[in-house]
């Protein structure tokens, strides 16, 4: 896709315009969902890849739509972000993600779920009080800051700006931070050293040919390395058959996520994470 510049000079393409209009056209919807209630939260565990027990839930927005359904964050986060309706939307799921994320662990003691793991758009990330707002949203979950993580891309906190600074101010009061995507950004690896972040979520990508011999499982093996020597976390993203979990235990990564392990369910329904302690 073609990256829009800082200066909005994009070049002029035919179907813009009707991209434009139809991405307009999917906020103006999005901004009535919103207020309807028509966003849902799944929540999809992230494990120790040693006994495939849940560390963790990445929290996923859905879009329970009155006529078409269950729609999917691709088709509508793309138009919230460019029309800043992330930031409400992002709220929103950042305020009911902590509540769900306290509710358990009132529920089934602190050990059943250890965070609870938040995207955050860069458009989010970058405007004022971001840092701020994240604190008010634990406080009124009653939620302790190390149970929350945000995920951010690695665009985001490298684009220069508030971004860095507001993920600084984050990651000083006690929420963890994780890399998003890890590996298909264009980010120098030399800024990782210094940058406020405490996990690598690696890419899906990389873990879809682990399997494979020589080369191709190489990046899966450099990636862990990286994590390692940086004492990261790394979770590895999109696991989705046995052969992949034990390949990348062997090349010593600790936690996954994947449909291997669950895919992303309503919160009554996400049964491993209660199912170990009952
Ligand atoms: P992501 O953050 O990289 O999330 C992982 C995506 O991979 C999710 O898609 C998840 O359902 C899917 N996935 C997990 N395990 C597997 C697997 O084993 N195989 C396959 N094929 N897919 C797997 P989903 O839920 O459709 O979300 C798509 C993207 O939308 C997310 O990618 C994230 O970038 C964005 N997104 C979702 N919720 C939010 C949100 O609340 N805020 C923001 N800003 N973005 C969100
Ligand atoms: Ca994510
Ligand atoms: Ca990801
Ligand atoms: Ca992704």
């Amino acid at each position: 896709a073609k990256e829009r510049g800082k200066g909005r000079q994009v070049t002029y393409q035919p179907c813009m315009d009707q991209r434009g209009a139809e991405q307009s056209r999917i906020a103006a919807e999005l901004r009535v969902a919103l207020d309807e209630g028509q966003l849902r939260v799944f929540y999809q565990p992230i494990v120790r890849l040693d006994d495939g027990r849940p560390v963790g839930v990445e929290a996923l927005v859905r879009w329970q739509h009155p006529e078409r359904g269950m729609i999917r964050p691709d088709l509508f986060i793309p138009a919230a972000e460019r029309t800043g309706l992330i930031v409400p939307v992002g709220q929103w799921v950042l305020a009911e993600a902590c509540r769900q994320a306290a509710q358990w662990r009132r529920e089934f003691g602190p050990d059943a779920l250890q965070y609870v793991s938040v995207n955050v758009s860069p458009r989010q990330l970058r405007e004022a009080g971001f840092a701020g707002r994240l604190r008010e949203v634990l406080r009124s979950a009653g939620l302790a800051p190390a149970n929350l993580m945000v995920e951010v891309t690695e665009t985001a906190v490298f684009d220069g700006g508030s971004a860095l600074d507001e993920l600084r101010e984050v990651q000083r009061f006690g929420v963890q931070v994780a890399l998003d995507d890890f590996g298909t950004g264009h980010s120098s690896l030399g800024l990782l050293r210094t940058c406020p972040v405490d996990v690598l979520k690696v890419d899906k990508s990389f873990v879809d040919r682990v399997t494979e011999a020589g080369e191709h499982s190489v990046i899966a093996e450099a990636l862990i390395g990286i994590s390692d020597g940086l004492r990261l976390r790394a979770v590895a993203e999109g696991v989705e058959t046995a052969e992949q979990a034990e390949a990348l235990r062997r090349l010593g990564y600790r936690y996954a996520q994947g449909y291997h392990y669950g895919r992303p369910v309503p919160a009554d329904e996400l049964t491993s994470l209660t199912a170990a302690l009952r």
